[in-house]
């Protein structure tokens, strides 16, 4: 199962929870991290001696209601946002995760995906576990409770992290403690703020700004941080040589106005958007972007060739979750229900459409046939990350490799099936010079076919160090 999520986690000072509970910082935080899934949502906070929960199918404003939301008093609490692919949109899949056992309660919030979770669930089913969900979480929650049973909590998360391999930021709360982990090679977001009145961990800094609060920063790969009301505990875990950082994240997941890893993410896909003119110039006379994935990068493109930019393209705000009926009648329709052209803008001109990404092709071929029903001369396409050649197994739904246009077309047969008059992908090169971040530090499985762990059937170019091999480099 392929997850893309959005944790958070909120502590409040005593004093304050009672004008803000942590289940209101918690629903702010879920809703600036709505664009990281619109499946399910749920609030999981400690009121009193008991543990309560508000968990739905939908968006977040259509699953929390405000007096609902008040009865959950407390002052410490996670939250998810979901989004799965559609065969595993269930309820009891919806986080955060609660479980009881013998001496208290724990509730997950996890993004990521595992890459061995299948065969920790054998092995846990052999033992006789029983599992009520399909998802990697249930996985670490039995881990963890079999680890709660013998260790305090910060030796009973290291024990558990030592057996996940693959991308996980977690915000857990164990009792009445609340801490954030992210996997030893950072693959997901995860960072801290300051909030007045206390703290918040969340998968992006949109959650920590729409607080009014202050980015702390990043959780480390491979740290535990447990939130006190006195600040934040740090534990390195693990020290692995090179993070590798999502990619995806940059080009299309985050929001634009995030900081992540160091990096504010419009800046960056400003520069891809340079970094795009650079490599693949074209005579023109607007640049046009695909709202709203392509709005950032199209202005970078725009200042580094000079060339006009204007839109041609208007997204519809409040489209949300529409269902939209199968079939080829109704296909134009879905399109135009999403997005619309501004005729006049793009009439007997020559358009760069920028857009951030390709990944099975459609989209691009619907829009580009508005585009030129609109009146375009011509329409030359530029997308703002390489070729996607292979699937994502780390948290990002991507499609099988068989869905993946650019696994088996070349580009000009891309350009072709997309129907654009010219067709140029950012270089890899260029993709992680607009990052800024070092190559050796970033996971680029879908755009170069080698990933940083293992998984089977799939090219892994780093050295997999076992737990003791970890601790030895450590002491080393
Ligand atoms: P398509 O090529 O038709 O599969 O659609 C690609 C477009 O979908 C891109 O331009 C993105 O804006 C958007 N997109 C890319 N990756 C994802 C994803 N993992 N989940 C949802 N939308 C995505």
């Amino acid at each position: 199962m392929k997850e893309e999520c959005g944790v958070v986690g909120v502590l409040m000072h005593d004093a304050d929870a009672q004008a803000k509970p942590a289940s209101l910082q918690i629903y702010y935080s879920l809703y600036a991290l709505q664009h990281r899934g619109q499946e399910s949502t749920g609030i999981t906070v400690k009121c009193g001696e008991t543990i309560k929960s508000i968990k739905g199918m939908g968006l977040v404003p259509e699953v929390y209601s405000k007096d609902d939301l008040l009865k959950l008093k407390g002052n410490i609490g996670v939250g998810h946002v979901r989004y799965s692919t559609t065969g595993d949109s269930k309820i009891e899949n919806c986080q955060p995760l609660m479980v009881k056992y013998k001496s208290g309660n724990v509730a997950i919030a996890h993004n990521g995906n595992l890459v061995n979770g299948h065969d920790l669930r054998d092995e846990l089913e052999s033992e006789g576990r029983i599992f009520i969900t399909n998802s990697d979480t249930e996985v670490i929650a039995h881990l963890l409770v079999k680890e709660l049973l013998k260790h305090d909590p910060i030796e009973s998360i290291k024990a558990v992290m030592s057996r996940l391999k693959g991308s996980y930021s977690l915000a857990l709360m164990i009792d009445d403690r609340l801490f954030a982990a992210r996997d030893p090679l950072g693959f997901k977001p995860l960072c801290i703020g300051e909030i007045s009145g206390g703290y918040v961990v969340a998968s992006e800094s949109v959650a920590i700004d729409t607080l009014n609060g202050e980015l702390v920063r990043d959780v480390k790969p491979g740290e535990v941080i447990e939130i006190t009301d006195s600040g934040f505990e740090s534990y390195q875990m693990f020290n692995e040589k090179n993070a590798a950082h999502c990619v995806f994240e940059y080009i299309y997941f985050a929001r634009p106005d995030s900081i992540i890893d160091g990096q504010l993410v419009y800046k960056v896909r400003e520069r891809i958007g340079r970094e795009l003119a650079k490599e693949h110039p074209v005579e023109a006379d607007i640049v046009s972007p695909v709202p709203d994935s392509g709005i950032t990068s199209a202005i970078g493109y725009t200042e580094e060739s000079g060339i006009n930019y204007q839109e041609g393209l208007m997204k519809n705000r409040y489209i949300g979750r529409t269902f939209i009926i199968p079939g080829q009648a109704m296909r134009e329709t879905a399109v135009r229900l999403k997005m619309n052209t501004i005729s006049e803008n793009l009439k007997d001109k020559k358009v760069i459409l920028i857009d951030d990404s390709i990944v099975r092709g459609t989209t691009s071929k619907r829009i580009i046939e508005m585009v030129r029903k609109a009146g375009a001369k011509e329409v030359h396409a530029r997308i703002g990350s390489p070729a996607i050649i292979a699937p994502c197994y780390l948290g990002i739904d991507m499609a099988t490799r068989e869905e993946l246009i650019a696994a088996k077309k070349p580009v000009d047969k891309v350009r072709d099936a997309i129907t654009a008059d010219s067709l140029g992908y950012l270089s890899i090169d260029g993709l992680v010079k607009a990052i800024g971040i070092d190559r050796g530090e970033l996971c680029l499985g879908c755009l170069n076919e080698l990933y940083p762990v293992e998984i089977p059937g799939e090219k892994c170019h780093r050295k997999q160090l076992s737990l003791d091999e970890f601790e030895e480099e450590d002491q080393s």
